[in-house]
């Protein structure tokens, strides 16, 4: 019997891997086994360390990969599986492969650099620490990626196809809707991936990307993100709070740190940024976005005009790219970042990581952080076991570089600027599909997230919805 196994992103949302395997043991006919995304768990040690294990089969046996979008919770893995054996072909759409060669490489070199530190205060209980893959390691996967066009039928084996429609979270980022025909029997499995916003520019706004996954999808199973399963997006717009909280920490003298992904949500905040000036909102004080990687992100952001949200094509068309607008800083090398350390004017600093568990964002906090007059500023979603949830929960300190840092800066945290549908969201999106799937399977939540939404989805639906346990496998029939 086909089955599906979750191997990740079931009971948390990260470190998304969703095994389909066709192979019948009855006949002993050899199938074929695809992974849906091949995430890295971040967050809590206890999921994290799971990305030490090997799969429940070998790599080497993996005939592909479909991957949905560029972030790390869904691509962060795939060095790994190659290291352990993985020679198949990468499927993804042209954005992603773009967004994944500026973030794979990224990703080694913090492994690195994590294995390094350990080593150097000789804190591990393996000796010597060593990263889960390096830089070149990472690089060298990239060599496995395939462009799929949105909408392109791509036929795997003789009984799965694929193709790739609109999920409207991230650039590039896609739901893949699988055909399966086995025991003379046709059925359509939809995984979504990470599901977008709406089409509404003051519910979800600063969009980059188009908005609204595609509509009318025909599943018999269904595997559904359910992040914010339990919790809706406030329906206000947050750009007057967020000038206000802006324009009161420059009065103060003091700056607003932000912790963001560097794809996505900082060209998305840089946009808000840019607008609230224009419209004189705010003042027009320097806005530092620290991170290599958001510059290579709004050049391949740049490319695919396609992609764009209305609001961007508007904005870009006026003010031409983000990278040469007056007042706005891309810092590249070490060198720059360490100056914006010396900056004692008000300014926005934007840096990742976007939970603070890494990157150049931490030198920020650590200096930052002590000082009352600055804000942290959250725009994005904090994991439990995250520094960014510690200091976003009201926690008097913080551990940065083994150090203890107190937490007396002003936190203020916003949550539309979320690129997850929320409860209502995906309720209108699954109102579109016409028929109802015989099974769907909540993944990618925190267990209280994908409980309550598999409640609302029984009682307004009335479909059939379980949340999927890490390692279950679930027959196809
Ligand atoms: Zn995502």
């Amino acid at each position: 019997m086909a089955y599906i196994q979750f191997l990740g992103a079931a009971g948390t949302v990260t470190g998304s891997k969703h095994l389909i395997n066709t192979s019948f043991e009855s006949d002993g006919k050899k199938g074929i086994q695809v992974l849906i995304d091949c995430g890295l768990f971040q967050g809590q040690k206890e999921w994290r360390e799971r990305n030490w294990q090997n799969l429940p089969i070998p790599a080497a046996e993996i005939d592909a990969v479909i991957l949905t979008h560029a972030h790390l919770d869904h691509c962060g893995w795939i060095p790994r599986l190659v290291k352990q054996g993985f020679r198949g072909p990468i499927y993804a759409t042209a954005p992603t492969i773009d967004l994944c060669d500026i973030i794979l490489p990224d990703s080694g070199h913090l492994q690195e650099e994590d294995a390094a530190y350990y080593n150097k205060i000789k804190k591990s209980k393996h000796s010597p620490a060593l990263p889960l893959y390096t830089l070149e390691e990472a690089q060298d996967c990239m060599q496995y990626f395939q462009v799929v066009r949105v909408g392109e039928m791509k036929q795997l084996s003789a009984e799965l196809s694929f193709r790739f429609v609109r999920a409207a979270h991230i650039l590039g980022s896609c739901m893949v809707e699988v055909s399966m025909n086995t025991d003379g029997q046709s059925r359509r499995l939809l995984f979504t991936g990470d599901v977008g916003r709406v089409h509404d520019h003051v519910v979800a706004p600063g969009k980059v990307v188009h908005s609204g996954p595609a509509e009318g999808e025909v599943a018999d199973l269904l595997v559904m993100e359910s992040t914010y399963g339990n919790r809706e997006h406030p329906r206000n717009d947050p750009r007057p709070e967020l000038s206000a909280v802006i324009r009161h920490t420059v009065e103060r003298g003091g700056s607003v740190i932000v912790p963001a992904f560097a794809v996505e949500r900082t060209q998305k905040f840089v946009f808000i940024l840019k607008e609230l000036m224009e419209s004189k909102q705010i003042p027009r004080i320097p806005v530092f976005c620290d991170s290599p990687m958001a510059i290579k992100a709004v050049e391949i952001f740049m490319k695919y005009e396609s992609e764009y949200s209305d609001e961007a094509r508007s904005l870009i068309g006026k003010y031409g790219s983000p990278l040469e607008w007056p007042g706005f800083t891309f810092a590249s090398t070490a060198e720059e970042s360490k100056k914006i350390n010396e900056v004692h004017f008000p300014a926005v600093i934007i840096s990742s990581s976007g939970m603070g568990t890494g990157g150049r964002i931490l030198h920020h906090l650590a200096q930052r952080l002590p000082d009352p007059k600055n804000t942290i500023l959250f725009i994005g979603f904090q994991a439990a076991g995250t520094r960014g949830y510690t200091i976003k929960s009201g926690g008097k300190e913080v551990k940065i570089f083994g150090d203890l840092v107190p937490i007396r800066a002003q936190i203020a945290a916003f949550e539309q600027f979320s690129d997850h549908a929320d409860p209502s969201e995906l309720l209108t999106w699954l109102r579109t599909f016409p028929k109802k799937p015989a099974n769907t399977y909540l993944v990618h939540g925190e267990t209280t997230a994908s409980s309550q939404l598999r409640d609302t989805m029984t009682k307004e639906l009335g479909w059939k919805v379980e949340v999927a346990e890490w390692m279950e496998k679930v027959t196809v029939n």
